[in-house]
């Protein structure tokens, strides 16, 4: 039987995506080995998280500032902008460094299954922001799922009344895809998003 502090911090941890109440347990007990070193850093770690990460008021991404570095960053084209659902999405999207624009974070996506309606995601901020003038392009960066392009079309909708150009990510071939092992929506959507050879 482990100790009351021990259970508590299982329990805490054991609420992260990805960890359930045995592999928390399993962490606990690797820091507690590491008490000195690995332990140590995660506290200041945390610490430092908590003190100096904010969540950006204009585009919902998390950093030191708000407004954010990627909000306030002059080299960026105002004219254009990326919505995603998640916060990791935009990180995904800004690592490989092909789009140049701006951003704007959902925080989630539609789901009638989870209860999710439009005004629990940050749509009414995304509009206000192409409301206010001088953005010519919202490309739809939502997840290939079904909840994802529900949430892009809705999304259209709502844009439609703006002189916007509104584009979405390409689905179809994964790099270095071989036709033979691809599912048929993957597939499919290949077939759809075909375009002419240059
Ligand atoms: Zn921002």
């Amino acid at each position: 039987m482990a100790s009351q502090e021990i259970e508590t911090l299982a329990a805490a941890l054991s609420r992260l995506p990805g960890l359930g109440p045995r592999s928390a347990r399993r962490a606990v007990l690797w820091l507690i080995k590491r008490r000195e070193t690995a332990l140590v850093q995660l506290l200041d770690a945390l610490g430092q998280v908590q003190a100096s990460l904010v969540e950006c008021q204009v585009c919902g991404n998390i950093d030191t500032s708000d407004p954010c570095g990627v909000c306030t960053d002059p080299r960026r084209d105002q004219r254009s902008l990326c919505v995603v659902e998640e916060v990791a999405d935009l990180w995904a999207l800004d690592r490989a460094r092909l789009f140049t624009g701006k951003y704007h974070v959902l925080g989630g996506r539609l789901s009638a299954l989870d209860g999710v309606r439009p005004e629990d995601l940050a749509i009414d901020r995304l509009l206000a922001r192409v409301e206010a003038g001088g953005i010519d392009e919202v490309v739809l960066a939502m997840n290939a799922t079904l909840e994802g392009q529900t949430t892009a079309h809705y999304l259209a909708e709502r844009l439609e009344k703006f002189p916007l150009r509104i584009t979405q990510l390409a689905h179809g071939l994964p790099v270095g895809g071989e036709l033979d092992y691809l599912d048929e929506g993957t597939l499919a959507q290949a077939i759809r998003a075909r375009r002419p050879v240059s």
